[in-house]
């Protein structure tokens, strides 16, 4: 009725004067020194040594405290405060792991903002020049939906990439709708397997025939995988039977700032 409709208006206005209000902030968050990034690692299943870590962008305001990604993410997308704020992750990144005291892997996050605002490969290239980083060190994790926007770029971007030696994921895999032709379409390094799969994997016996139908995709194409989002023992040992090769996720570790990883910012910590 009428009230309700009110009620939705109210809340569709606070909604978006929310967003504004967000993305306004959003504009100064780079120069206030409001963002920083966490580190969360991805272990090999079998030795469960740490292979790399993803990079995960967090912004804080002083007065509101930390606003998800999730939340901010979309409208820095939205608004294009992601091309800077994306090269900005690119270069922290690099610049973190390039004086590692072990040779890890770096995997950066990019939005389809980015892929299409000038020339990316060539941001990357004089990244890696900048901050020294070895380009086979430098992972670029992509998503099925940004490669559908504008296929021919992002193969020549992904293809211009992995010239340089910088290897790409794929992203959330299984949350697109297109999958096994975007699998066969670009050239990928590795394959993440999206949260949502393991997490339903102990409750939800078609969640666990894809996890198992992902993993021999993967193998049949000589793709390694990472699953994302690992919390329980029975999730690990579930995919560690299954072949995975590298898992993520609370059970391995959280998303941390680098400060708390001794052994790579502090050789003398090293085990
Ligand atoms: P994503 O790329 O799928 O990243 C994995 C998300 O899962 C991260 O959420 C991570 O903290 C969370 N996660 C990892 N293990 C577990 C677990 O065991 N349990 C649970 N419940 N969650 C787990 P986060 O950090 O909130 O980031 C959300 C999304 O924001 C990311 O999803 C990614 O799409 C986007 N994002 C984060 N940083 C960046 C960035 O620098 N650039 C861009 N373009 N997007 C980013
Ligand atoms: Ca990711
Ligand atoms: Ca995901
Ligand atoms: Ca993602």
């Amino acid at each position: 009725g009428r009230n309700a409709f009110a009620f939705f208006r109210a809340e569709m206005d606070h909604a978006s004067q929310d967003r504004r209000a967000l993305e306004q902030e959003l504009q100064f968050a780079l120069a206030r020194g409001q963002l920083s990034l966490e580190y969360q690692p991805q272990v090999d299943m079998v030795s469960g040594r740490v292979h790399g870590f993803e990079a995960l962008l967090r912004w804080s305001l002083p007065e509101r405290g930390a606003v998800r990604p999730d939340v901010f993410i979309p409208v820095a997308e939205a608004s294009g405060a992601i091309v800077p704020i994306g090269a900005w992750v690119l270069e922290e990144a690099c610049r973190e792991a390039s004086v590692w005291h072990e040779p890890m892997r770096i995997s950066v996050n990019v939005s389809t903002a980015q892929f299409q605002h000038g020339d990316f490969a060539g941001l990357v290239s004089r990244t890696l020049s900048a901050t020294g980083l070895d380009p086979s060190r430098l992972e670029i994790e992509v998503t099925e939906s940004m490669l559908s926007r504008d296929p021919v770029r992002m193969l020549d971007t992904l293809t211009c990439l992995r010239a340089m030696g910088v290897s790409v994921a794929m992203d959330d895999f299984g949350t697109g709708y297109s999958s096994l032709a975007t699998l066969r379409a670009f050239p990928f390094d590795r394959l993440k397997i999206d949260r949502s799969f393991v997490q339903d994997l102990e409750v939800n016996p078609e969640a666990a025939a894809i996890v198992h139908g992902v993993l021999g995709l993967a193998k049949a194409l000589s793709l390694p995988v990472v699953a994302e989002g690992v919390e329980t023992e029975q999730q690990s040992e579930f995919l560690r039977t299954a072949g995975c090769a590298e898992a993520q996720g609370y059970l391995f570790g959280k998303p941390r700032p680098i400060s708390c990883y001794d052994y790579l910012t502090h050789p003398t910590a090293s085990s």
